[in-house]
């Protein structure tokens, strides 16, 4: 018998569970022969480090969209007016579906008529880790208590901040998700008023504005590189040219030497 095997009976961490199984209502929603909007669900090692993304979509309300990967998925929040970098400023965060990791490499437009349609720009992107340490295990931790802390670690979000679940908001419908506050702690990241959003209008990655996330959606592609983390490339293709993250998911077994091959031309 291994000696390592966890024990169930006094493990206190929550099961894991698969990133198939929590992308089953993101999938629901959308019509992947319609959409660029990626799948998800291929299999990835545990994080050593943990990625966040910050997405800003201009759906029929313009949001911006808070992603924590936990557990092989990001676990996400529509944050409406997005985040102050003020801690006097509270700024609501609603849950909603959780997306796959390929996500963190999406920006584009997404087909009127679909699921969020319009524009998604990526406004930031980095890692994070909860304040208290614990990697994963710290994160799941915070969200089943409704209170997370974390530390960023992006080109625009930096510093301490914390997720708290409220109550009443949103509580009346079944279907709804929790809603939570997004609240930047005090440290030499804080400033005044909202500055990260309103100093802050392209995307992190393209440099791009909104209108020219829109407007190039036709001639440009973005290729998400599964194989490699967070990272992907540009290129000129027809909407009929299917970008990577269009593909059907991989086996297991291919996924595994995409990474062999991703981290041997790491080293090169
Ligand atoms: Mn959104």
């Amino acid at each position: 018998m291994p000696a390592k095997k966890r024990s169930t009976a006094t493990s206190s961490k929550s099961q894991k569970p698969s990133a198939r199984e929590q992308l089953t209502e993101y999938r629901k929603k959308r019509d992947f022969s319609v959409t660029g909007e990626p799948e998800g669900g291929a299999e990835r090692e545990p994080a050593s480090k943990l990625q966040f993304v910050i997405q800003k979509h201009a759906a029929s309300h313009l949001h911006f969209d808070l992603r924590l990967e936990l557990d092989g998925v990001m676990k996400s929040w529509a944050v409406p007016k997005g985040p102050a970098p003020d801690p006097t400023i509270k700024r609501l965060a609603m849950q909603v579906e959780d997306h796959p990791m390929e996500y963190n490499s999406f920006e584009g437009t997404i087909p009127e008529g679909e699921y969020g349609g319009g524009t998604v720009m990526l406004w930031d992107v980095g890692t994070y880790e909860p304040e208290k340490g614990g990697g994963e295990d710290g994160v799941r931790e915070g969200i089943k208590k409704g209170d997370l802390k974390v530390i960023f670690h992006g080109k625009r979000m930096k510093g301490s901040w914390v997720l708290v679940r409220t109550r009443g908001w949103g509580s009346s419908s079944a279907s709804s998700k929790p809603s939570w506050l997004l609240i930047k702690h005090k440290d030499g990241h804080a400033a005044r008023g909202d500055a990260l959003v309103e100093t802050h209008v392209t995307s992190v990655v393209s440099k791009r504005t909104m209108d020219e996330i829109g407007g190039a959606q036709k001639k440009k592609v973005w290729h998400s590189n599964r194989a490699s983390r967070g990272r992907g490339s540009w290129s000129n293709a027809g909407r009929d040219d299917a970008p990577a993250f269009r593909k059907k998911t991989i086996s297991v077994a291919e996924a595994r030497a995409r990474r062999k091959a991703a981290a041997k031309s790491d080293e090169e």
